[in-house]
C-alpha cells in the first residue's frame, strides 16, 4: 500500500540543534545497526521506518557495514526509500559511516583516504542516493595521519557526496585535533557520535566539554544500553531479544549482572510516571551538549513508547542523586 506520511508528524517531536550548526535533529533518531539486514524481516523494517517518520523522526543513521551481511542495511534502506520516501528526501537527514571492517584486503578498513573515498561511493550506490546528509569516520585509526582522514572527509563534502561530516568513538584529545583540521579545511563538522547511557558515562569526563568548545553536537548511541535500560529484561530473557539472539554485542551475563540496578531504576521511572526506557533517554537529553539520542528498535511499538520520553525531560536534584547512586 502506498505510504502517505502522517500530516501531524511534526507536532509532538522536540528538535535540538546539532552543535552550533543550522541543522535541527529530532530528540530521538533511529539507527539501523540491527534489524535491517538481509537476515531480518524487511517488512518489519519498513513498518519501523514509516512509524519513525510519522512520529517526527527525521534522522536515520547507517554505516557501510550494518547488516548482516555488510552493506545489507544500506541496501534495504535504499529499497524502502525508493518505495516509501521518494517524495520526502528533503525532510530526511541521512547518515552513513566508514571506519570498521568492510571488505577484504588492506583498503577496506580503518582510516585511509583510499578506503573512505571508495566506501562513500559504495554507500551512495547501495542506498540509491546522490548525497548523504552526514558522513562519519566511524572510529579513530591511530596509524593513519589525522590530516589524511580529515582531508578525505573534507573532499567528500567538496565533491557533493555529503553535506556535513562527523566522527565517532574519538576521545577528547583526537576530537580537538580533528576539529582544528576540519576548521582549517572549511568543512562543516557538526556531530560526534559516542556511546552514552546510564551504564556508560565516559563522555562526561571531558568529551562533552570539548564538543561544546568546538560547537559540535553529541549524538548518543546505545542510549538504552542495547535494551537493558527498558522493562524488556525485568522478567527474564525473552527469546526474540538481542541478548538471546546476538551474543557478540550483548550477552545474557551482562544483562543478568545489571538486573538489580535496572530494577532500582525502574522504580524511579515508575514514580515519575514514565517507562524506564523513557527515563533513560530523558536522562541523556538533560545534557545541553546532546543533540539527539540514537536508538534502535525491533518494532514500531518500541518506537511509540520511546518517543514519549520527550513528554518529561525534567529531573529533580533528588532524582538525579538517586540515579547517580544506583549507577555508580
Ligand atoms: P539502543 O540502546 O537504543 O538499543 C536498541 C534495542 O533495545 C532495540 O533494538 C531493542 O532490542 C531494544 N529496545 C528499544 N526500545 C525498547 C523498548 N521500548 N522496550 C523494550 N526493548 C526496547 O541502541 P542500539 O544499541 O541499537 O544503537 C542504536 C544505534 O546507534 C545503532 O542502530 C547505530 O545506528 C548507532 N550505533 C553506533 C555505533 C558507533 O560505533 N558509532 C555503535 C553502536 C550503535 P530487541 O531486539 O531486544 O527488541
Amino acid at each position: 500500500k502506498e505510504y502517505l506520511a502522517d500530516s501531524q508528524r511534526y507536532e509532538t517531536m522536540t528538535y535540538k540543534r546539532a552543535g552550533i550548526s543550522g541543522v535541527l535533529l529530532p530528540a530521538l533518531s533511529l539507527g539501523l545497526w540491527h534489524n535491517f539486514g538481509f537476515v531480518d524481516n524487511i517488512q518489519n523494517g519498513r513498518d519501523v521506518l514509516r512509524c519513525a517518520f510519522d512520529l517526527g523522526i527525521t534522522h536515520f543513521d547507517l554505516a557501510n557495514n550494518y547488516g548482516p551481511p555488510f552493506g545489507s542495511a544500506e541496501e534495504n534502506f535504499g529499497t524502502i526509500l525508493k518505495k516509501d520516501f521518494k517524495n520526502y528526501r528533503d525532510e530526511l537527514f541521512i547518515a552513513t559511516k566508514a571506519g570498521y571492517d568492510m571488505w577484504p584486503g588492506p583498503y577496506g578498513n580503518l582510516g585511509s583516504r583510499k578506503y573512505l573515498m571508495a566506501s562513500i561511493d559504495q554507500s551512495l550506490n547501495r542506498m540509491g542516493l546522490d548525497y548523504v546528509d552526514i558522513f562519519y569516520h566511524h572510529r579513530p585509526d591511530p596509524d593513519t595521519p589525522l590530516e589524511e582522514t580529515m582531508g578525505a572527509l573534507a573532499d567528500i563534502v567538496r565533491q557533493g557526496k555529503a553535506l556535513y561530516v562527523g566522527i565517532s568513538n574519538y576521545e577528547s584529545k583526537e576530537t580537538r585535533e580533528a576539529a582544528q583540521i576540519l576548521k582549517r579545511l572549511n568543512t562543516p563538522f557538526i556531530l560526534h557520535q559516542a556511546r552514552y547511557s546510564m551504564f556508560d558515562r565516559w563522555v562526561e569526563n571531558d568529551l562533552l566539554s570539548t564538543l561544546e568548545e568546538n560547537g559540535v553536537g553529541c549524538i548518543a548511541f546505545s542510549p538504552l544500553a542495547q535494551g537493558m535500560l527498558t522493562d524488556k529484561y525485568l522478567k527474564g530473557i525473552p527469546k526474540d531479544s538481542r541478548a538471546a539472539k546476538d551474543k557478540t554485542y550483548l550477552n545474557v551475563e551482562t544483562v543478568t549482572s545489571n538486573l538489580e540496578k535496572v530494577q532500582l531504576l525502574d522504580a524511579i521511572a515508575q514514580k515519575r510516571q514514565q517507562k524506564l526506557s523513557q527515563m533513560a533517554l530523558a536522562w541523556i537529553l538533560r545534557k545541553p551538549q546532546v543533540s539527539s539520542v540514537l536508538i534502535g528498535a525491533s518494532s514500531a511499538a518500541q518506537l511509540k513508547e520511546n518517543v514519549k520520553a520527550v513528554d518529561n525531560l525534567n529531573f529533580t536534584e533528588e532524582e538525579l542523586k538517586l540515579i547517580d547512586r544506583i549507577i555508580s
